[in-house]
This record gives C-alpha cells, structure tokens and sequence, in this order.
C-alpha cells in the first residue's frame, strides 16, 4: 500500500483577481502528522479551502486516496474521508453538543470513532452534552469542533489554527490531543501560527511564504535551519 494519502500538485488559487496560491505541491504520507506553517495571510486557509473544495483552485490537482477530487464539492470531500476543522471552531451555536456531533458523522470509513472514544478524548463533552454550542467555553467549543470532524471517522484530519485564542492551559491540552491522534496512527494536516506547539507533534513541515511552498522536510530537517527560516518566513 502507499503511504502517501494526499497529493496536492501546482495549486494555483484566487479570489477573484487576487491570486493567492502560486504552485503549491506538497504529500501527505499515511500516519504522519504534517504541520504548515507561515505568516498571516501566507496561503495556509487557503490551501485548506482548495483541498476541501471550499475555494476550488484554478489549476493543479489534488489526489486523495489516489482519487483526483480537485474541485470536488466540499460535502463529497467529507465523504470520501477528508475531515476538516475550521478556523474559529465554526460550530452550531444554537445545537447542542449532542446535535454538533451528530452532523459530523458519517457512517462508512474505519477510524472507529465511537462515541465512547469520543468521550475518552474529550470527557467535558459527555458532561456538556445537552448545553447549547454557544454557552460553551473557547476551549470547549474547540474540543467539540474537532470531535466532530472525528465523528467523520476521517481518513486525514485537518485543523486550522485549533490553538489560536487559548489560554496557555488549553493550548498544551490541544497540543497533549494533537500528539495522542498522532501517536494512534490519525493522518493530520494541521495549520498553525503556535510553530512551538505545532513543532513538537509534527513528523513533517511544510513552510508557506506569499503562496508558495519555501520548505518541506522531516521536523528533524526543519530543526537544522531552524533560526533561518523563523527569521526568513515566520512571525516568531
Ligand atoms: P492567517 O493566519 O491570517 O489566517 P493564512 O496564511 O491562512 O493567514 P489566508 O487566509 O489563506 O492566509 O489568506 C491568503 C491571502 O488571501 C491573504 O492576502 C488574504 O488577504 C487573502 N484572502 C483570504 N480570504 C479572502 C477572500 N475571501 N477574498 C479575498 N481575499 C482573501
């Protein structure tokens, strides 16, 4: 079997004549958790929302399971096994926990996401089950956001930014999360602008800069030129 899961090759995307991603190519290999890094405004979202369909890139391909599925809608990228957590955790403010969860679950895939594992990751989500999204803490609603894109039973998990806006306490504990899906085989794809915690649980790096991929190695490489490239192209 491959071990690569995701292909992104030559993505080019834009908002409207705003062109955004310049020739992104970069694999996702099975098991592994892949970290993009980069400024704001470097492309990262926005590589997410060209693989998830939300902003179809213009050219290049994405390969997923070694199926094209470039500009796929983002309801059949869910489906076939791609689960996503946006930005700002998105979830359903006026659902209740149990309801958030139940519209990311999707019935095939193999992840064996049941709602006791669920629990055993995130138990303030068996004690909020019947509390609205809305009254739910930061942390808390960033728990369910990722709960419920595990729901899918998903064959690679993407996060967007799940540390931003946490205190230092829930960051480690999304960190402590991060390396617990690692450590149990899940593909991440993960987007971070925390490049510490992001580092520590990561087997690859990606680093983006004005849309183009500037650096992609083993953490192991990043590490070596570490202190060009966070001066060259990231905030820290
Ligand atoms: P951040 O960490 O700030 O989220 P990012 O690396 O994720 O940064 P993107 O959100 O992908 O960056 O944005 C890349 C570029 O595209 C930025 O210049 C941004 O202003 C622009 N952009 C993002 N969304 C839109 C949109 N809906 N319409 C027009 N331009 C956009």
């Amino acid at each position: 079997m491959t071990t690569e899961l995701l292909a992104v090759d030559g993505l080019e995307t834009f908002y409207g004549k705003s062109h955004v991603l310049r020739g992104v190519s970069f694999t996702v290999r099975r098991g592994e958790t892949t970290v993009l890094l980069g400024r704001n405004g470097a492309g990262k979202t926005t590589t997410l929302r060209s693989i998830m369909g939300l902003t179809p890139p213009r050219a290049g391909t994405v390969r997923f399971k070694g199926d094209d599925i470039t500009g796929q809608a983002p309801h059949r990228v869910f489906h076939r096994g791609v689960g996503y957590v946006p930005e700002g955790r998105q979830i359903f403010p006026h659902l209740d926990v149990g309801e958030n969860l139940r519209l990311g679950e999707r019935a095939t895939g193999d992840g064996g996401w049941t709602r006791e594992r669920i629990f055993e990751y995130f138990p303030v989500l068996r004690e909020r089950w019947e509390q609205r999204g809305r009254s739910l803490s930061g942390g808390e609603q960033q728990m369910l956001a990722i709960a419920r894109a595990l729901a899918g039973n998903p064959d690679l998990l993407m996060l967007d930014e799940p540390s931003q806006g946490l205190a230092p306490m829930l960051v480690r504990e999304v960190q402590t999360i991060m390396a617990r899906l690692r450590g149990e085989g899940v593909t991440i794809l993960l987007v971070e602008q925390n490049a510490r915690m992001a580092l520590a649980v990561s087997d690859q790096v990606l680093v983006l800069s004005k849309g183009a991929i500037v650096f992609a190695g083993p953490t192991a490489e990043f590490h070596r030129h570490e202190q060009e490239l966070k001066g060259r192209y990231l905030s820290v």
